[in-house]
């Protein structure tokens, strides 16, 4: 166990959630005593300095039970109905559970638009960034109520894959009813190997997922690994453990049985190869002399130091960083778009509000959305 990474280092975490550990499958009701040995759990890691997110289902399990829905197989119309039933119960129970322990809660639904489309992507980040600055924590879950089949998850380990990446988290915990990975699934061979760590997603270790999940949740070992390839492509460990137990979270950091999926990137330098690698360019942004050495000190772009706006983009768009002489110096994810950043260029940042008619953000490209060129 030596060699794998303790809890303590880990400075953002995602914890999903499934349905099964929350919900009772035969009341169709919260595990209360459950959810406050979590949310303790929770509120230790928090204590200590990480920014916290929970990706929680359950909404749809709950919401069926106390909206009398029919049992077995739902139609797209009622499981949209029990989740909007029950999201609100899982909200508050949440928000009540995390409250024992001094901590404010706040509920993000998304759909998949929210994390596949970037300028949608980059509103959510904000947001997340925002509520981990005031040291709350995101309860996330899929917004079900709006989300058809062709154009959502369906199922949250993927979502809390996407999330972390959003969240630059650099740790992702998959909580189910499952130990973890075998080498092939355990209800068919007793005998399966037990995997502790995964160094690599490969085609090997997708064909050891086997088949789909349990009644209440959507998500087998297939969409877990499928999260564990999303999360460690962008610089996120993952850990699969068994959430059955009280404190599953306490017992990870003891080197209770689980699996890792290791990464040898970071969130950070993940998303600074992303960005300075295959994008299509919109357009470019020329700086001052000044803003090109706060850039190189690590700072992000204001508007005051952006000399020349040139091309057509949208907010969320990647553009080239260009030096006085035009030599590009980076890429990066501007927050403006083109009519806009004609408009502020230049300006003190404190000027925007006016100058536009609405508040924006004080940088041009946030630090963390732009690469430099080596
Ligand atoms: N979003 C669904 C719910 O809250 C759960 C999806 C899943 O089980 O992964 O009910």
């Amino acid at each position: 166990m030596d060699q794998l990474p303790s809890l303590d280092r880990f400075n953002r975490i995602v914890i999903k959630v499934g349905s099964s550990l929350l919900v009772d499958g035969t009341l169709g009701a919260v595990r209360h005593a459950w959810l406050k040995a979590l949310a303790s759990d929770i509120s230790a890691l928090h204590g200590r300095g990480a920014s916290m997110v929970v990706v929680s289902s359950g909404a749809i399990a709950l919401g069926r039970t106390i909206g009398g829905l029919p049992k077995g197989a739902l139609k797209l119309e009622d499981s949209q109905a029990s989740a909007a039933i029950g999201q609100i119960a899982l909200a508050s129970e949440w928000s009540r559970a995390l409250a024992e322990n001094g901590i404010v809660a706040g509920q993000v639904l998304l759909t998949l638009q929210d994390t596949e489309e970037r300028r949608r992507y980059l509103n959510a980040r904000a947001t997340l960034g925002r509520l981990f600055s005031i040291r709350a924590i995101p309860i996330i879950n899929e917004n079900d109520t709006v989300a058809t089949s062709e154009i959502r998850y369906g199922d949250n380990d993927r979502l809390a894959a996407r999330v972390a990446t959003m969240a630059s988290a650099d740790l992702l915990i998959l909580l189910s009813d499952v130990a973890g990975l075998y080498e092939s699934p355990p209800h068919r061979n007793a005998h399966a190997r037990f995997l502790p760590v995964v160094d690599r997603v490969t085609p090997e270790i997708e064909a050891m997922a086997g088949g789909a999940g349990s009644d209440l949740s959507r998500g087998g070992m297939r969409t877990k690994i499928e999260a564990a390839r999303i999360a460690t492509a962008a610089g996120t460990h993952m850990v699969i453990a068994d959430g059955r137990v009280a404190h599953p979270i306490a017992r990870i950091a003891e080197g209770g049985r689980c699996t890792w999926f290791l990464t040898p990137s970071n969130p950070i330098a993940a998303r600074k190869i992303w960005i300075g690698g295959s994008l299509e360019l919109k357009g470019a942004v020329f700086v001052d002399s000044g803003a090109a050495g706060a850039l190189a000190r690590g700072k992000s772009l204001l508007p005051a130091g952006v000399t020349r706006i040139e091309g057509v983009f949208a907010r969320g768009d990647c553009v080239a960083i260009r030096n006085e002489q035009g030599a590009e110096i980076g890429r990066g994810l501007i927050a403006y778009d083109a009519l806009h950043a004609e408009r502020i260029r230049g300006r003190n940042s404190r000027d925007i509000a006016h100058i536009l008619g609405t508040a924006g953000r004080a940088e041009m490209i946030h630090r963390d959305d732009m690469a430099l060129a080596g």
